[in-house]
């Protein structure tokens, strides 16, 4: 196992120092370090972070293997700065059984690039009708403890009741996307005076809202906990507020588009803007903004959702909705928050590991600590072209927009799986 040396890198922020990097855990760190059998990288002017974790990716294998793989969105997580990655569970089949998250997590070791921890479905096959085998899930090689019938809601509040009691005995955590189904129906975009104006069913913000504020209370009359994917409406951060002040264990994430891009976007009809819970207004993207500085949205989450070409490349009504997320997020992340070192590495690594109860993520280099991290050049900028993102799919929102920040190394246990911005293997 080759041995690295890190010199003059600032760690989080902090001011440069060397870091050495042996047999997959940071085995030194302070300035002026020697070690001759070490590979040296200069890392003046980069921030290390620790490894990057996605409480919510879509890695579409096993089913949709043409839009993405585990190997292909493992790339796409480590250039974007991750290690770990959770996998939603709206596969084909569903990953609603022991068989498919032991597949899926063996998928992800097989390719070596992140740590992909499996999601498991809250309901047989997404229907929303029968518990899954949350316990055999919890039990299998994949120790799943996030279960999700993400891109769907579990809308039945006795599912939901029991789901939550389910999970309480293994501290499983139940993380909802939260939509009331029936106040959505045929909906395209977020309502309000720009669906108005084009004349598009809208995607009112009380269904996200309605759901949280149900959800939050049987979370706290279990005593389990809850947590939420993609907040999307400043009215959401309210309930959110109110329920995390009254003590209630529910944790929250936003995503990179939801802190950047408004409903504004529909006017293009381009259906790259079409998404899940849809893109809203500028003063629901600044008070996301807020609550995420604040703590009341704890984490950023990406939502990659790779589509292929004829998926997304159609009618607007007809686009499945989704966007990619994870080469980019660092970027957007620093681009809204400027380079507060310490929150990213927060929001970013840390609580997304605590969450999901990742060992040996989500924790800043230091001696002894496993060696998954990720160097970020702050003061580069790049251009995104989709053609050359590792994902299999193409519909990322930013296509050719400039954007700050750039990965320059990922490593994983002490390997690298990204060198000089490119993907080892
Ligand atoms: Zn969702």
């Amino acid at each position: 196992m080759t041995a690295y040396l890190i010199r003059n890198v600032s760690v989080v922020g902090g001011a440069p120092t060397d870091l050495l990097i042996r047999d997959g855990v940071v085995a030194e760190t302070g300035a002026g370090l020697a070690a001759p059998d070490a590979t040296v990288l200069d890392a003046t002017g980069l921030v290390a972070l620790p490894g990057l974790v996605d409480l919510h990716t879509h890695l579409r294998e096993p089913g949709r293997e043409d839009a993405e793989t585990v190997e292909s969105g493992s790339r796409a997580a480590a250039l974007g700065g991750y290690t770990a990655v959770c996998a939603m569970a709206n596969t084909s089949p569903v990953a609603d059984t022991a068989g498919v998250v032991e597949q899926v997590w063996r998928l992800g070791r097989e390719a070596g690039l992140v740590d992909v921890q499996p999601i498991g479905a809250v309901t047989v096959g997404l229907a929303g009708e029968r518990l899954a085998e949350l316990g055999a899930m919890a039990d299998s090689a994949a120790r799943v403890r996030i279960f999700s019938d993400d891109g769907h809601c579990v809308a039945d509040p006795k599912l939901m009741r029991r789901a939550l009691e389910y999970v309480k005995a293994f501290d499983g955590v139940i993380a909802q996307h939260a939509e009331e189904p029936r106040l959505t129906e045929g909906a395209q975009m977020h309502e309000g005076e720009v669906s108005t104006r084009l004349g598009l069913t809208g995607w009112p913000a009380v269904a996200e809202e309605a759901i949280i504020a149900r959800d939050v209370l049987l979370a706290e009359h279990v005593g389990s906990r809850l947590h939420i994917c993609h907040v999307s409406t400043a009215g959401s951060v309210e309930v959110l507020r109110h329920a995390k002040a009254r003590g209630v264990k529910v944790t929250a994430e936003v995503t990179p588009h939801h802190l950047l891009l408004t409903d504004e976007k529909a006017t293009t009809y381009d259906p790259v803007y079409k998404v899940n819970p849809p893109l809203r207004t500028a003063a629901d993207v600044a008070a996301l903004r807020a609550a995420l500085a604040e703590g009341v949205i704890d984490i950023v989450a990406t939502d990659h959702a790779p589509h292929a070409v004829e998926d997304k490349e159609c009618e607007w009504a007809y686009a499945r909705p989704g966007m990619l997320g994870l080469e980019t997020a660092l970027s957007i992340a620093l681009d809204v928050l400027g380079p507060q070192w310490d929150l990213i590495a927060e929001r970013m690594s840390r609580a997304p590991a605590r969450i999901a109860g990742l060992d040996g993520h989500g924790l800043d280099p230091a001696p002894g600590v496993p060696a998954n991290l990720t160097l970020v050049d702050p003061a580069a900028h790049r251009v995104v072209e989709p053609a050359e993102l590792a994902s299999r799919s193409r519909n990322t929102p930013y296509a050719r927009m400039t954007l700050p920040g750039r990965i320059v190394a990922t490593f994983l246990r002490g390997e690298p799986t990204v060198l000089d911005g490119k993907a080892v293997r």
